[in-house]
């Protein structure tokens, strides 16, 4: 690689970047009044300036013309949340019918489950990650209580071997046959959000398909980070938020994807609302559901309107520079945070060491040999936003919307300070 770890060599590369304007769309927080280096977009992405502009019309709407908005709004609430689905099935590699916006995400997920976890007295067990996200852990322990199981027998976690960082793929092809045809259902989360490692989502697809199990995807960390295509790796169902990488705002709604194999089925399990019927009957009020030939089958509620805007402001940008465009700028970054990061280590003496795998998105997981929060703290006072996990792990998430070269070595130089300072 063509790297230097010096302030020239950093805005060189910010110089030559495609999509170096769009850092400028962004409100970023300040630290001592300067603008701060931001890596926790996989946790809350930054506010795209264009936001405020999505919301306000709502609000305005809902002034101006009260609940004749939901018809006569210049966008109308009753199917606002129809504007997503085109945008955002372009990011997830879906067709436009398979994909709706509603909720939050681990609502969704307990809702698919209800339509895709099915157990039966011979396959019930459930294949996820070792200590995957805790809401995905307490989703899985009630879903299996909810339907009389035990826990301890029925989820069946893949393990990280001995000595390593990661998930090796043939260990969990090899746990799908195990279980066979005892296996109801492989959920695991697309993008670990500990260690960063991007799950080979084909081939464990393929693999949970081809004993007889349905398999569906948590994509909180992989949805506007990686190339995802759901429907030709024949993934039965997934779901995301739209806070992290998606710069939606904090606890804003969810995606879903639903396999179109599972649409236009009066007979599917669902939990099923009002939104979920037929647009062009839904308000006879009639007793019978109808289904959406969509996936808005498995809407419930009204959608909430003010939850959706931001999403909308942000697919706008999603849409303008397209998931190609950023991944390239993704790679670049990450790999020169890398670079800096081992260029630091060598100066220092060796203090940490990556535990992120090559099969990545924008995050590197830093796991501190030495100092811990301490030094983590001092990160954070002097203008580096990035976030602390137990026992020892700093996660950095250069976003590539609006992170810059600049910012990684001006981070490498706050972080080769504090190490040698603390
Ligand atoms: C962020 C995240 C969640 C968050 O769930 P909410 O319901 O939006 O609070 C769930 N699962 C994973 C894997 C996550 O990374």
């Amino acid at each position: 690689m063509d790297f230097e770890n010096t302030l020239e060599a950093a805005q060189k590369l910010d110089a030559s970047d495609a999509l170096r304007k769009y850092r400028d769309e962004f409100h970023f927080p300040k630290v001592n009044g300067e603008q701060v280096i931001y890596f926790t977009g996989n946790s809350l992405g930054l506010q795209p300036k264009n936001t405020q502009k999505y919301v306000d019309e709502v609000m305005t709407d809902w002034a101006q013309l009260a609940v004749e908005g939901h018809f006569h709004a210049e966008k109308p609430w009753w199917d606002y949340h129809e504007r997503l689905a085109e945008p955002l099935a372009k990011v997830v590699g879906a067709k436009t019918e398979e994909v709706s916006v509603m909720n939050t995400l681990t609502v969704n997920l307990h809702f698919l489950m209800v339509s895709f976890y099915r157990p039966t007295s011979k396959r019930n067990k459930i294949i996820c990650e070792e200590k995957a996200f805790p809401s995905d852990q307490y989703m899985f322990q009630s879903q299996v209580k909810f339907h009389g199981l035990n826990p301890e027998d029925t989820i069946v976690e893949i393990k990280k071997r001995d000595g390593e960082h990661f998930w090796r793929t043939e260990d969990i092809i090899a746990k799908i046959n195990e279980v066979g045809d005892e296996l109801a259902l492989v959920l695991i989360g697309g993008v670990n959000y500990y260690n960063g490692q991007v799950f080979d989502m084909q081939p464990i697809t393929k693999a949970g398909k081809k004993v007889g199990a349905n398999v569906g995807w948590d994509l909180a960390h992989a949805v506007g980070n990686i190339a995802l295509e759901l429907h030709d790796w024949g993934v039965d169902f997934a779901a995301w938020c739209s806070y992290k990488y998606m710069n939606s705002g904090p606890g804003n709604a969810s995606g879903i994807y639903v396999n179109e194999q599972y649409l236009n089925r009066n007979d599917f399990p669902r939990f099923e609302g009002w939104w979920g019927t037929k647009k062009n009957t839904r308000f006879l009020m009639k007793p019978e559901f109808e289904p959406m030939e969509n996936a808005d089958a498995w809407q419930v509620s009204n959608p909430p309107v003010l939850s959706i805007a931001p999403y909308l402001a942000s697919l706008e940008m999603f849409e303008a520079v397209g998931m190609e465009a950023l991944i390239k700028k993704r790679n670049r970054i990450t790999a020169y945070l890398e670079f800096i990061l081992h260029e630091i280590d060598r100066e220092v003496d060796s203090a940490f060491e990556i535990i992120t795998p090559k099969d990545r998105g924008c995050q590197l997981s830093v796991f501190l040999h030495g100092q811990g929060r301490p030094l983590f703290e001092y990160l954070m006072k002097n203008g580096v936003i990035a976030d602390w996990r137990e026992p020892n792990v700093i996660r950095l998430a250069p976003a590539p919307f609006y992170c810059s070269f600049e910012d990684m070595y001006r981070f490498g130089q706050i972080l080769k300070h504090g190490i040698l300072e603390y």
